[in-house]
């Protein structure tokens, strides 16, 4: 592995250290969100234009080619502007299904006159895109999605329910997967459509998270119109289209696991009594900051070896997984471990318990989606066990069989 950039990296990393210091805000505590205090309003306009300034810059998709509005650079580039950007207040989530799934699926698929309408303002923040895969009956299991699209004409009636999408309140277009025939293998008979969420019929309901948030929600679709245009990729063909989306999604390496909660660990177990005692003095504490030390480290050292992949001009295969899988589940482990660190306290609101707490109990509450969004722990167990150890695929019963026979409903 090389941690070093090369003469290139270093100077493109110069050029992005200027544009940040004179465009953004840095962070001066770990635990500072973008637009604290702000109403969701304010705080998506204010993402937004800091959106436009950084699509202007061309730092919006580093890798794109120009004339899609890109930079035309290389993937190292662009992890390096994560890297760099990652001491800056800047909105997280907001723009990370549009840049990195649906307009890359809308530069893949769609015509030239669509590609010319759409990417420009998605890569700007103007429009917000989501990706309407995930159903009640299909998640982990995507060829099950159920939502019908029945052509008509030059149009394509959609009726059916998504859920868990991400971002569809204020989300202005989707990447929809639905089922165009059901007399085909599941897989088969599948087509992808660009969708406007603003179309009468179009009905998104918010999810009420256990930390306060409603990030995702409930999307029904009862008779809405899709021009025939607005489908990506050939009919029946959605589950090619669907593979390339999530392709571009595993393909993002950017740090999943902060480098430096030990160190927030260390100055709680500080402050905290165990039996009378300030918590760091407990050995068992100390081993479980260790811990947290080690999970931070090796997360860190394959995600390196990928950017060693990336710095050599190379793809980082499926190992790539292991590095989601194992994030994830540190992450809930530290920090539920914070929270037991509180002792019974750690249940009340950050605000109570005050700012140190803050950022630890907000992973808390968001790591169990985390253990499942993008793939739960046993699915990419079985990409890991097929597709990097080379065991034998799982046994499908369902492969060749209309799904009209499976779906009985
Ligand atoms: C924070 C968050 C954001 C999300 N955003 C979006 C979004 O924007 N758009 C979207 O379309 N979806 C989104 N999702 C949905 C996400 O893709 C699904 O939740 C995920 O794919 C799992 O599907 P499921 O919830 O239906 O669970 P299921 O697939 O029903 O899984 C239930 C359990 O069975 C296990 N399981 C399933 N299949 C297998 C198998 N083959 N082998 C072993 N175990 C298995 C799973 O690991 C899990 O424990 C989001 C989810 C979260 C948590």
């Amino acid at each position: 592995m090389d941690f070093n950039d090369s003469p290139d990296e270093a100077a493109f990393r110069a050029e992005v250290r200027n544009w940040l210091s004179a465009n953004g805000q840095r962070r001066t505590r770990p635990d500072e969100a973008f637009g604290e205090g702000l109403d969701e309003a304010a705080k998506l306009a204010l993402a937004k234009a800091w959106q436009a300034k950084k699509a202007a810059a061309g730092y919006a998709a580093i890798t794109w080619p120009r004339e899609a509005g890109g930079m035309g650079g290389t993937a190292m580039q662009q992890v390096i502007y994560q890297q760099e950007e990652a001491a800056y207040l800047v909105p997280q989530m907001i723009f990370e299904v549009s840049i990195g799934m649906g307009l890359p699926t809308v530069m893949r698929w769609a015509a030239p006159e669509l590609k010319a309408r759409f990417l420009r303002p998605g890569l700007a923040g103007e429009e917000i895109w989501c990706q309407l895969f995930s159903e009640p009956g299909a998640g982990s299991d995507t060829g099950a999605v159920r939502t019908r699209a029945m052509r008509d004409g030059d149009e394509w009636v959609i009726n059916g329910q998504k859920v868990w999408t991400s971002s569809a309140h204020f989300g202005d277009f989707g990447i929809l997967l639905a089922r165009t025939d059901r007399d085909k293998p599941k897989q088969d008979g599948l087509t992808m459509f660009i969708v406007d969420l603003k179309a009468p019929g179009v009905e998104i309901r918010p999810i009420h998270q256990m930390s306060g948030d409603s990030e995702f929600n409930e999307v029904f679709f009862t008779d809405v119109r899709i021009p025939d245009q607005y489908r990506l990729g050939p009919e029946g063909g959605g589950w090619k289209v669907m593979l390339s989306t999530l392709m571009q999604e595993r393909l993002s390496v950017g740090g999943n696991l902060p480098t430096d909660l030990h160190r927030q660990l260390i100055e709680l177990a500080r402050i905290c009594v165990w039996d009378e005692r300030p918590a760091i003095e407990d050995a068992r504490v100390r081993a479980r900051i260790a811990d947290a030390y080690l999970d931070q480290q090796g997360v860190s050292l394959i995600i390196s070896r990928g950017l060693t992949a990336l710095s050599k001009g190379k793809t980082p295969g499926p190992e790539m997984s292991i590095t989601k899988l194992v994030a994830a589940k540190a992450m809930q482990e530290i920090s539920s471990f914070a929270m037991e660190l509180a002792g019974p306290e750690g249940l009340l609101a950050s605000e109570v318990l005050g700012g140190n707490w803050r950022y630890l109990q907000r992973l808390w509450l968001g790591s169990p989606g985390a253990r499942i969004a993008g793939g739960t722990d046993e699915v990419l167990r079985n990409v890991i066990a097929e597709r990097v150890l080379g065991l034998p695929g799982e046994i499908r019963t369902d492969r060749n069989v209309p799904f009209r026979e499976l779906d009985r409903t």
